[in-house]
């Protein structure tokens, strides 16, 4: 057996961001913090700041009064930030800053008086703070198809937005067909399909045409993770996400020679690290690292929680 391990993989920098801000938060604040929606999507890193006494919730109504609640990065609604005043909390905001640049689009394009078209999957943590920027301004599209049920006249002063963690290829199938049906539509200058997601997709893509399994860690609830087993379902192959080496299964390498192993971009290294341990022990599996593309992404923490830092 040989293990391809795909590079770019695992965390980016919005999730090492987010990450960072709970821990330093943490270290300020101790650990009655709460946090609104997972810090990012993936159990293991759940798990381990629940273990730590943080709680995550999922509306702000669970949180007293005068608390310390954290946005994930993922990034939430006027509303949500609202709320959070009106109970008084101490906020601290992990958002990416990739996400704040598509609600900051929003905003712009629905002051000037256009009407949004999203591309995103319905009910994300990042569609639901994106549309609450311009509720009445925004319709979501998931499908090639959808675009034709739009209501809006052929010559309607319409944008489009893209959730930033979808498929390269699904959306791009999805804004042709808008295109087609809309001319005029206007977009922002750069994508808004993030460069975390695009590498960890072109990894992938280049990798699968050499591999005959493709193992992605990352939990069942990351987008852009099922997006990267998506590709090698496309490509025929089997294709597993899991969280973590306890779900592999030794059937799923019978016979196989090459094994694809990725990570979603909110998967840490050291779930990978587990799986080719297991599979070079069980299977005596040899493995290299492809790199297809260099990162040096680094977000700042954001301006609130460096100014406590300052202070303690
Ligand atoms: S996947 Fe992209 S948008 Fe999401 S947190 Fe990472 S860098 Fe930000």
């Amino acid at each position: 057996m040989h293990i391809l391990l795909a590079n770019p993989r695992g965390f980016c920098a919005g999730v090492n961001m987010a990450i960072e801000c709970l821990e330093q938060a943490i270290q300020i604040f101790g650990s009655e913090i709460y946090v609104y929606h997972e810090i990012v999507h993936n159990k293991h890193v759940v798990e381990r700041f629940t273990g730590q006494g943080v709680t995550f919730v999922d509306s702000v109504d669970e949180v007293p009064s005068g608390s310390i609640l954290l946005y994930s990065a993922h990034g939430v609604s006027p509303e949500v930030r609202e709320a959070s005043k009106t109970r008084n909390l101490q906020t601290i905001d992990a958002t990416c800053p990739l996400v704040t640049k598509v609600h900051m689009e929003a905003i712009r394009y629905a002051r000037e008086g256009y009407h949004i078209i999203l591309i995103g999957h319905e009910g994300h943590d990042e569609v639901i703070g994106t549309m609450g920027e311009a509720p009445e301004s925004i319709s979501l599209v998931e499908t090639p198809e959808e675009v034709e049920d739009l209501p809006f006249d052929a010559d309607a002063k319409i944008a489009y937005l893209t959730q930033t963690t979808l498929s390269v290829a699904e959306a791009s199938a999805v804004i042709d067909r808008l295109k087609r049906r809309y001319p005029q539509i206007v977009s922002p200058p750069k994508e808004d399909i993030c460069y975390a997601t695009t590498n960890r997709q072109d990894a992938v893509a280049t990798l699968v045409p050499r591999s005959d399994v493709v193992i992605v860690l990352g939990s069942q609830n990351s987008s852009n993770s099922r997006r990267l087993m998506e590709i090698g379902q496309a490509a025929e192959k089997p294709a597993y996400l899991i969280d973590g080496v306890e779900e592999l299964r030794d059937d799923w390498f019978e016979g196989v020679g090459n094994v694809l192993i990725t990570a979603g971009a909110s998967a840490p290294e050291v779930d990978v690290q587990q799986c080719i341990d297991y599979l070079v022990a069980r299977f005596d599996a040899t493995f290299e690292d492809v790199t297809i593309r260099e990162e040096h992404v680094y977000f700042p923490l954001p301006r609130e929680l460096r100014s406590l830092q300052a202070e303690s």
